[in-house]
């Protein structure tokens, strides 16, 4: 057997991807390894492909129950000896599994790390040749890492008291130097081969928009998206509640998650999501870690998160499978402020001391700066979250927001005049505005709020770019800002005159900016969200299919096909057994499990039986 052959019979795949064919030769040659590669990667197999080939037991350290569950779910169905253990099993099925791994009927062991410290664990390694210890989520090592666990501390402890040294495998999404240099030493990895994979997810669409009401972009965006799942991320617990609620109000099927409902709740909640009992989950940052889902059609960030990493692991649950998706960030001012009080009242780690943790504030708050730029900066996202980790790309991707929509360079000297003469002329009668306020004065708003101020006839600047949207006049005073032709300070970040304002008014420079064009709206998917290439009918019938199947076996429905597998079936048609293992995602045990089925659901459709 060859890791080639396994990746065809067990997992259906022809091919691997970037990265991992070198970290499995590695690990077969006795090297420990440590790979870097993004969520949806493909991490799982550059483990599991070796656990078959190497002699004895593999275990897999990782972090989550529910992450474990379904992985070894997900390999038993595809026909792999696998097991976990962990305190969700009662203590008849543990002992159970602990005797079919003395009975070396389990090829690969799932565990949290907590669970090394047990004495039934250490009495298995030691009468069980282990050939390899993979820790998955590598970064909870590390105190740089988003999910820092003490116990993941010990892991080296328990490797050392085993009578042979097995092969040390880590894998982990998060890039940055300071966390594989914490993993390479907290595991003591032996001079590891370490493999970085390119960050680019090229099936993901990222989104940044500026809705002025955000829940009704929010609905628009489900509704073009309708029966798919996908997650809402929200800053607070309190904005969960409140979206999930107006959301289940509008027929939108949806349940939630965070840190502070019931342990039963959540696992419920979480249930329910995963198996497709509910199309949208709407959660705090507490989601997420652990999901393995592998058809997430889209994730929408209700507020801007706290920094890039957490964005792109975060934005980066979508699209699994290889499918396109969608990751859109939902862009206010007023994230920034939130997070920036989250960031200054964040009781810190206890395990650290002061400077370290005045450090870490000073390093967050750096990090929340770059979070920004993302949504305020007009360049190609992709060629941006690229750069941040390190990575050229090209300056045009052609599959976000800024790519898609069209700009133009202007000239705005003119209105960079208008605008600095109206803060100018505000200040003269002793008023401050922020940046929106300013921009409805500017355009001539006859909002009720400025009616005390009797603008008209008293300030000469009042709708002097009444043919400016309130949209475009906002984004020149924040480019104006940016620029440094305008301040920005004090309690209600009004917007200020600065000694680069008078230049303007006296020696009127001309500036030019990159304006957004305004597009006829994109042209409507179909609302079942079914590919427009696909013949949405069978396609329909598959999802059923796998769904039935899924519900009977109490499996997620990606466990049995992945979205991308349904569809290059619906492609490709087949309707014996040669051309249903050509479809990617087909294995040998998947086609004697569920062959018959499909084929017949497509064999009666190709003859009009449905
Ligand atoms: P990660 O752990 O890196 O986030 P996973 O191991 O969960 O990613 O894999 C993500 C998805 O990619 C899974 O649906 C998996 O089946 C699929 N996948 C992995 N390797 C390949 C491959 N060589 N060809 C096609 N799909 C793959
Ligand atoms: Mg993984």
């Amino acid at each position: 057997m060859t890791p080639e052959t396994l990746l065809k019979q067990y997992f259906g795949y022809d091919t691997f991807r970037t990265g991992q064919r070198e970290l499995i030769g590695h690990i077969l040659a006795g090297e420990d390894v440590l790979g870097i590669m993004p969520t949806g990667a493909g991490k799982s197999l550059c483990y599991q492909i070796p656990a078959l080939l190497l002699p004895g037991l593999t275990v897999v350290i990782s972090p989550l129950i529910s992450l474990m569950q379904d992985q070894v779910t997900a390999l038993q169905t595809s026909g792999i000896p696998a097991a976990f253990l962990n305190s969700s099993l009662s203590e008849e099925a543990y002992r159970e599994t602990l005797s079919a791994v003395y009975r070396r009927e389990v090829k690969i062991l799932y565990a949290a790390p907590e669970r090394l410290e047990t004495q039934s664990f250490t009495n298995i390694a030691h009468e069980i040749p282990v050939s390899m210890v993979t820790v998955d989520e590598a970064h909870c090592v590390s105190q740089w890492g988003q999910d820092f666990r003490p116990s993941y501390l010990r892991i080296l402890q328990f490797l050392e008291q085993l009578p042979t040294r097995p092969v040390i495998s880590a894998f982990t999404a998060t890039a940055t130097k300071e966390v594989a240099d914490d993993i390479v030493r907290i595991l003591g990895l032996r001079e590891p081969f370490s493999l970085t994979t390119g960050f680019d997810r090229t099936n993901l669409f990222f989104g940044v928009q500026q809705p002025r009401d955000k829940f009704r972009a929010l609905t628009e965006f489900i509704h073009t998206h309708e029966g798919q799942s996908g997650i809402v991320y929200c800053l607070t617990r309190k904005l969960v509640e409140q979206v999930t609620e107006d959301l289940c109000e509008q027929g939108i099927s949806a349940t939630r998650y965070h840190a502070g409902l019931s342990d039963e709740e959540r696992r419920q909640n979480q249930e329910d999501f995963i198996f497709d009992r509910k199309d949208v989950m709407v959660a705090t940052n507490a989601f997420g870690m652990g999901i393995d889902k592998s058809d997430v059609r889209f994730v929408v960030h209700y507020n801007m998160p706290k920094n890039i990493e957490s964005y792109y692991q975060e934005a980066g649950r979508a699209g699994r499978d290889g499918s396109p998706a969608d990751c859109i960030l939902f862009y206010n001012g007023q994230d920034v402020r939130t997070n920036q009080f989250m960031i200054d009242n964040s009781s810190g780690n206890d395990l650290l001391d002061a400077e370290t943790q005045a450090r870490i504030r000073q390093q967050d708050m750096e990090r929340l700066k770059h979070m920004t730029f993302y949504c305020t900066r007009h360049e190609c996202l992709r060629h941006y979250l690229l750069q941040y980790f390190g990575e050229t790309a090209p300056g045009y991707c052609g599959n976000c927001s800024t790519c898609q929509t069209n700009y133009e360079e202007r000239d705005i000297s003119v209105e960079a005049l208008k605008i600095v003469s109206c803060v100018y002329r505000l200040q003269q009668i002793g008023l401050q505005f922020g940046v929106n306020a300013l921009a409805d004065i500017l355009i001539g708003s006859k909002a009720e709020k400025y009616d005390k101020f009797h603008f008209e006839g008293r300030l000469s600047t009042y709708g002097i770019l009444s043919e400016l949207t309130q949209k475009q006049c906002t984004d020149m005073i924040r480019f104006l800002i940016a620029e440094q032709w305008l301040s920005q300070g004090g309690e209600f970040h009004a917007v200020l005159l600065n000694t680069n304002s008078a230049k303007l008014i006296k020696e009127r420079p001309s500036i030019s900016m990159n304006i957004v064009k305004e597009l006829p709206p994109a042209p409507a998917k179909r609302r079942s969200g079914v590919p427009e290439d696909l013949d949405e009918k069978l396609y329909l019938l598959l999802k059923e299919t796998r769904k039935a199947i899924a519900s009977k076996e109490h499996v997620p429905a990606y466990v049995i096909f992945t979205d991308t597998t349904l569809q290059d079936m619906c492609r490709k048609k087949p309707m014996h057994d040669m051309a249903f293992l050509s479809v990617s995602g087909v294995g040998q045990v998947k086609l004697e499990k569920y062959g018959t089925r499909f084929m017949r659901v497509i064999r009666d459709y190709a003859s009009g039986n449905t």
